[in-house]
């Protein structure tokens, strides 16, 4: 097919049901770039959603998938055990936050390794209720449809959802009316203690604690604008969950492998969780995902219950365990904590600047999981985003405020982030006019 028609075509084919950001054709990848069936470079601050943690076709990735499709491709883990599924694990456990989160289970899709924890949590407590916290993404399938509550365009028209999920308040700093919005610095003990004292409400008027399996937060909300909420109120949390004999489940499926400058983001706020669920980042584009937790927790699902035709593919695996090697040989946490700064710098520089300064309402985030909240009512996120594609570069708007994220690769150069910092300062400048 010609190459000018590749893009009519896929409007004719493709449900419209899913959304795009340009109807640009991607051809191949590399490191922080993508390049278009028409030659067109883009810098690419999106990685796919948080997924191409290490840059597109991560040479050391790369090699090791070509490497397995020679050896096994496909090994079924309800058949036998196979060699890259306990290689990943035997990567993984040094990464994990806690030393109790040993047992591992793996899959293709966040939204799948979310209803596992799902499934775990009620048949592990025999109880049924989860809470999810108001502006959280955790998936559209049909159990995770109704955990999402970062906007009601996923759950719309699809009624009768999973039933039994309560939804509380997530501490949002830059929209709480208690916290002190100053310089960028909220006042976090005194707002987080609201979300608290709802969640405990929540526990006593609507959903009780003996029929309340888990909860479940991203710790640091994603799709819902890129919250990282106050220390204090996830430890609160994790001392309610103890109190009432509920589950903690994090996930992680954002956050993780890195994105926060920790391997995961609940290192920043001291918090175990019971179960933790990954995704995106573990391999670097190819489908995976997982849930660990204890031993004992995880056995108490009866043998054959659990399993699905792909999870843990066998090709996944090995780069899920490139990616494990690559963070320890590349240095990737210090790449992330050297680069976050560079681009919130800037931001909080416009913050001040007195033409750019109407356009910026908050500037947060932790490593490389950054956020522009845009003052509201002049659509300046989606407005900037199409300046940066003017630009060639792909950035993603997120959540209900007018909110941009950033998701640059972990391991990009200080040369690409200036240029992408460049091309962000730039399109704000114009739209502010
Ligand atoms: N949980 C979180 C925190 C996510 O960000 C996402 C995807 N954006 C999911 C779950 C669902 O993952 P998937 O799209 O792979 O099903």
């Amino acid at each position: 097919m010609a190459h000018s028609k590749l893009a009519e075509f896929g409007v004719k084919h493709i449900a419209k049901g899913i959304g795009r950001l340009t109807n640009e054709v991607l051809e191949s990848g590399a490191g922080s770039y993508v390049t278009t069936t028409s030659g067109r470079r883009m810098l690419d601050f999106t990685c796919g959603i948080g997924v191409t943690n290490l840059g597109h076709c991560h040479p050391a990735v790369t090699k090791a998938v070509q490497h397995q499709a020679t050896q096994l491709v496909h090994g079924q883990v309800n058949i036998a055990f196979h060699k890259p599924y306990l290689q990943l694990i035997e990567s993984l456990l040094p990464m994990m936050p806690h030393k109790s989160l040993d047992t591992f289970f793996f899959w293709n899709s966040g939204s799948e390794a979310v209803e596992a924890a799902v499934k775990l949590a009620r048949h592990a407590t025999k109880k049924q209720n989860i809470i999810v916290m108001q502006g959280s993404y955790h998936g559209r399938t049909f159990a995770t449809m109704n955990m999402t509550r970062s906007k009601t365009i996923y759950g719309e028209g699809f009624a009768p959802l999973m039933p039994g999920v309560f939804s509380v308040d997530f501490p949002y700093c830059a929209q709480c009316s208690i916290a002190k919005h100053s310089d960028f610095k909220y006042n976090y003990d005194n707002c987080c203690m609201d979300p608290v004292s709802k969640l405990e409400l929540l526990l006593k008027r609507e959903t009780s604690p003996s029929d309340t399996a888990a909860i479940f937060i991203e710790p640091v909300l994603g799709e819902g604008g890129y919250v990282p909420p106050p220390k204090a109120y996830l430890q609160k949390v994790r001392e309610i969950c103890d109190k009432n004999n509920i589950l903690l489940v994090l996930d992680e499926v954002q956050s993780g492998f890195g994105r926060t400058g920790k391997y995961f983001a609940t290192e920043h706020f001291d918090v175990r969780p019971d179960i933790l669920v990954m995704a995106k980042g573990i391999a670097n584009g190819f489908p995976l995902s997982g849930i660990v937790s204890r031993k004992e927790l995880m056995d108490m699902q009866k043998t054959g219950s659990m399993g699905g035709t792909y999870g843990g593919n066998a090709i996944s695996c090995a780069a899920g365990v490139a990616v494990a090697k690559a963070f320890q040989d590349e240095k990737v946490l210090e790449n992330v904590n050297a680069r976050g700064p560079e681009l919130t710098g800037m931001l909080k520089e416009c913050a001040k600047d007195p033409k750019t300064s109407k356009v910026i309402y908050d500037v947060r985030g932790l490593g490389l999981m950054l956020a522009l909240e845009c003052q509201p009512g002049q659509n300046y996120a989606a407005r900037i985003q199409a300046k940066c594609l003017e630009k060639d570069m792909l950035i993603l708007t997120t959540s209900i405020y007018d909110t941009i994220r950033f998701i640059p690769p972990l391991n990009i150069s200080k040369e690409d982030m200036a240029k992408g910092i460049q091309i962000i300062k730039e399109a704000i400048d114009e739209v502010a006019g």
